[in-house]
């Protein structure tokens, strides 16, 4: 049946293919009284069997496209499968209770869980009950006869339909199959959409129902830009998709003209487009994409990406890989930010009613756990700095104590180093990103003591709304044209100004190109974006200029009561190119 769905528009772009589930299966079953225990236990065996063959195949995978250590993970998962002792156990419960092999499997495995975890305070113990919890869920799944979906394991051209996805599911996914992503929670600023982007794959989040509507191999058409999918379109909609994917992909060979231009406005100002990135492999699509600097390195994806902590020296290869690869460009590194979407699989941190609000970031950085953690990386950066211009950041300060306490650590380290006969950059600013509302009203005193502001609007504005950026319920409060979001960014531009120092931003908003406009006029010096969004605010900010642009601001702070009328304001000022005002329509409907 044709069904047309409508979410939020995540990530530009347009695609038709196959639906693939990424589902979990319902692994429950019943415990049955069995006779023929012989044939339970060869049931074991075969399913034991069929695992060991996939999980070969997932971990040669694995070390092929992520790296030999990566793969390791999966070693451990194999030898949990050739385990003697646990698997004898399992089949002499068969024996003793002639019961099924699913019953029998879940109570052994239960049993070797529940004492790994018992032994709470040691890593490794607790690494093997997640290796046996994953394990035994795929021999359940071989058992039952139904398939775990895999998304490294993709090899054909699909869409993937998910409830959610986590980041670390996103980074899995292969560009080369995977068209595009459709999924039924979720934000434009949710982590997975903001890879989405930097992946380039078309994404629609938010549609509360596509895994319900949605089965394995039917044929998905996605629009991105409009936030609309259609399962199983007729042959006139799939072929009106791909005519549209055919304008936007014009559109943006257009936008590729710009890459090695300056970014000068119609009035002759420049402003600096950095992009965003998550890992030193994203270098690529920042030159590709013509940025003049990286405003945002999102360090905790190299913590998420690594089964155990990175150390000082992997960090410092990974820094020193993107200062390199910037030459005197400027980087500006955020420490780590976890928490939040953001879950390290080897950190256990204590379970919260409102992670979002809770310990995270600089929370965790400067408390005993993280200690360690935060001067290591600290460390790494300073040792790193003399191979390219660093700036540093801490995320998430809602006091002027934190940023102290963290500028203390960073000299306490730097002092170290410099002790040691280690050469260390003097010239490496040191700011914080503006995300929590406190920070954002107290500016004036922030901007006395620290280099520079970077703006992160994705948290600034869910914490202002008091609106979960995850939760699609209530994504008509992401308002980035807000009277009272501009009235808090502005006063952030202008005590940056008022002590001589440069502010930036890096949230989502910066990018956004009804944003774009009255940003330029509230005076902000840096806007850092997702790398794929550079060339058409590059196009955009040419066309436009600074005396305008003002003119529309300070209309907009002073007259505008809602984020409609700034966006019609915004209209009266300048023609956005089609895709983006599309998605803001979409975004906005949901209302
Ligand atoms: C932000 O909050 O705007 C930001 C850039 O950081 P993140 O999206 O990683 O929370
Ligand atoms: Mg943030």
């Amino acid at each position: 049946m044709v069904e047309l769905l409508k979410g939020i528009a995540a990530s530009d772009g347009v695609a038709v293919a196959k639906a693939y589930l990424l589902v979990q299966p319902d692994l429950s079953f019943k415990q049955n009284n069995v006779e023929d225990t012989a044939a339970e236990e060869k049931r074991l065996d075969d399913a034991l069997a069929a695992s060991s063959a996939e999980l070969e195949k997932i971990r040669d995978k694995a070390a092929k496209s992520l790296g030999e250590e990566e793969a390791q993970v999966f070693d451990a998962h194999l030898m949990v499968l050739s385990d003697p002792e646990m698997i004898g156990q399992i089949k002499q419960h068969i024996q003793d209770n002639k019961v099924n092999a699913e019953s029998s499997l879940k109570e052994v495995t239960d049993m070797y869980i529940g004492m790994f975890e018992a032994m709470d305070d040691n890593a490794y113990m607790q690494e093997r009950a997640a290796d046996i919890r994953d394990v035994t869920k795929r021999v359940m799944a071989h058992l039952l006869g139904v398939s775990l979906p895999d998304p490294s394991m993709i090899d054909e051209e699909v869409i993937v339909v998910a409830h959610d996805l986590t980041p670390s599911d996103t980074a899995q996914l292969d560009k080369n199959f995977v068209k595009a992503f459709v999924t039924d929670i979720g934000g434009r600023t949710s982590h997975s959409a903001i890879m989405a982007r930097s992946l380039e794959i078309p994404a629609i989040v938010g549609t509360k129902e596509i895994t319900s509507k949605a089965k394995e191999g039917d044929v998905l058409a996605v629009n991105g830009i409009t936030g609309e999918t259609i399962v199983n379109p007729t042959d006139e909609q799939a072929a009106e998709y791909k005519k549209a994917g055919e304008a936007y992909a014009t559109q943006k060979a257009e936008w590729e003209k710009l890459k090695d231009a300056e970014t000068v406005t119609a009035d002759g100002k420049h402003f600096e487009l950095a992009a965003n990135i998550g890992t030193p492999k994203d270098l690529e699509g920042v030159h590709n994409n013509g940025a003049e600097a990286i405003g945002l390195y999102r360090t905790e994806f190299l913590y998420m990406d690594s089964s155990d902590f990175p150390t000082e020296d992997d960090q410092f290869e990974a820094y020193k890989a993107v200062l390199e690869g910037m030459g005197d460009k400027p980087v500006v590194v955020r420490t780590m930010d976890i928490g939040g979407d953001k879950e390290l699989p080897y950190l256990t941190l204590p379970h919260e009613m409102n992670p979002f609000l809770g310990y995270r970031a600089l929370r965790i950085s400067l408390s005993e756990l993280g200690d360690d953690m935060f001067r290591t990386q600290l460390r790494a950066l300073l040792r790193a700095s003399v191979h390219g211009n660093l700036r540093i950041m801490f995320p998430m300060v809602a006091t002027l104590k934190e940023f102290r306490a963290a500028k203390k650590m960073f000299n306490e380290e730097k002092e170290k180093l410099v002790n040691e006969g280690v050469k260390v950059s003097d010239t490496i600013q040191v700011g914080i990103m503006i995300e929590i509302p406190a920070a954002a009203v107290l500016a004036d005193k922030f901007a006395k003591e620290v280099d520079f502001f970077s703006i992160g609007t994705n948290d600034l504005i869910q914490y202002t709304m008091a609106a979960d950026r995850m939760n699609e319920r209530v994504s008509y409060l992401y308002q980035p044209y807000n009277p009272s979001i501009l009235r808090l960014i502005k006063n952030v531009i202008d005590a940056a100004h008022a002590e001589g120092k440069w502010a930036g931003m890096c949230g989502e908003m910066a990018g956004d190109q009804t944003a774009v406009p009255l940003l330029m006029g509230m005076g902000l010096d840096e806007f850092s974006m997702s790398a794929t969004s550079i060339l058409r605010t590059r196009s955009l900010m040419k066309r436009l200029t600074t005396t305008d642009m003002a003119e529309l601001a300070e209309k907009a702070l002073k007259e505008c009561d809602t984020m409609e009328e700034v966006e019609e304001l915004v209209k009266e000022y300048v023609t956005v190119s089609y895709t983006h005002l599309r998605a803001h329509e979409t975004r906005s409907n949901l209302v």
